[in-house]
């Protein structure tokens, strides 16, 4: 068998606005701007990416920002949860904070034995904050209003909705994750070890509507392959049960993609090259990147663009006790 799969390497999801969208994450969740880039597939559009300070796998969302998108519908065959870790201390601060920043958020209680908050950001794509009693190592971004004791240390998980449970199951099983967990329709699986990212949960209903999709959902999900040998002894593991793409240059990371049976897209990312592929650290998604290949478009691909402003310093967001609108 090909080298473990750890856990997740990024989740892509579709937003409207790209400065609403920059803002939330790097303001109010705290995370690093990674990267701004185009999308490799529709260079007239933005693909933003958050993350830790060096945008380590597995904690790396990504948006694809369609300025005028309409709302999708996060139901059957997609991703309806996207869980970041923070330490079960944190959980009170992040209620707080989130109040405090009018954020639509809900304390949903414990889950298996996590606690877990539920918000949604401004395209109603519903997030989790969720605190385990150990959420790992943190490499907190540097222009974070974030104390760095309670900042988001990367995924937790992800939740899938799915019609029925076992050809999902098999393909995770192949994929070295197996069931830990069980509660009413949720069922819990987990790769061996602690990285990142390496809860996925289905949810069992046979009767929710298929997901459609807009802004505030999920477009994949991608997980970590260590490097490209492994990801091809992988490529040919899966073709032996669905059809898998060639392998794709996402210029930070090498892709391959299938469709689970359930319906959601799955990717199989390389760890290396990273980020730091075309800037330095210390400037990371402050410019805009583009691979080679599309840099003699790159004028006509700048006007096309909406503007956008990375806000670095950060003024703190006084907590108090407040109450706010619930999701
Ligand atoms: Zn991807």
């Amino acid at each position: 068998m090909p080298s473990s799969i750890v856990g997740l390497h990024h989740v892509t999801a579709i937003a409207s606005d790209p400065q609403q969208n920059l803002d939330f994450y790097t303001e109010v969740l705290g995370l690093r701007f990674v990267k701004r880039t185009v999308n490799f597939d529709d260079p007239g559009s933005y693909h933003l990416y958050f993350g830790d300070d060096a945008g380590s796998p597995g904690t790396i969302l990504t948006f694809f920002p369609w300025l005028r998108a309409a709302r999708g519908l996060a139901g059957l065959g997609e991703v309806t949860r996207t869980a970041f870790s923070v330490p079960l201390e944190s959980i009170d601060y992040w209620e707080q904070r989130l109040l405090a920043s009018k954020v639509p958020v809900e304390r949903t209680g414990k889950r298996f034995q996590e606690e877990v908050l539920t918000l949604a950001d401004p395209d109603g794509m519903k997030i989790e904050i969720v605190g385990p009693a150990d959420a790992g190592s943190v490499n907190a971004p540097r222009y974070a209003s974030i104390p760095p004791e309670h900042a988001i240390r990367g995924f937790f998980g992800v939740t899938l909705s799915e019609e029925s449970a076992e050809p999902t199951a098999e393909i995770l099983g192949i994929m070295g994750f197996q069931q830990v967990a069980e509660a009413a329709n949720r069922l819990r699986f987990a790769s061996d070890g602690s990285a990142p990212g390496n809860h996925i949960d289905l949810m069992i209903d046979k009767t929710a509507p298929y997901g459609r999709t807009g802004a505030g959902t999920v477009h994949h999900i991608a997980f970590r392959v260590r490097d490209n040998a492994s990801q091809l002894e992988w490529r040919a593991e899966i073709q032996k049960h669905l059809d898998v793409t060639p392998v794709l240059d996402r210029t930070y990371f090498h892709s391959i993609y299938f469709r689970e049976p359930g319906g959601v897209l799955f990717e199989l990312a390389t760890d290396p090259p990273g980020f730091t592929l075309d800037e330095p650290i210390e400037s990371l998604g402050e410019e805009l990147r583009m691979p080679a290949w599309l840099e003699p478009k790159r004028s006509q691909i700048e006007q096309r663009l909406p503007p956008i402003e990375l806000h670095k310093s950060l003024p703190p967001i006084e907590l108090q006790t407040v109450t706010g609108e619930t999701i």
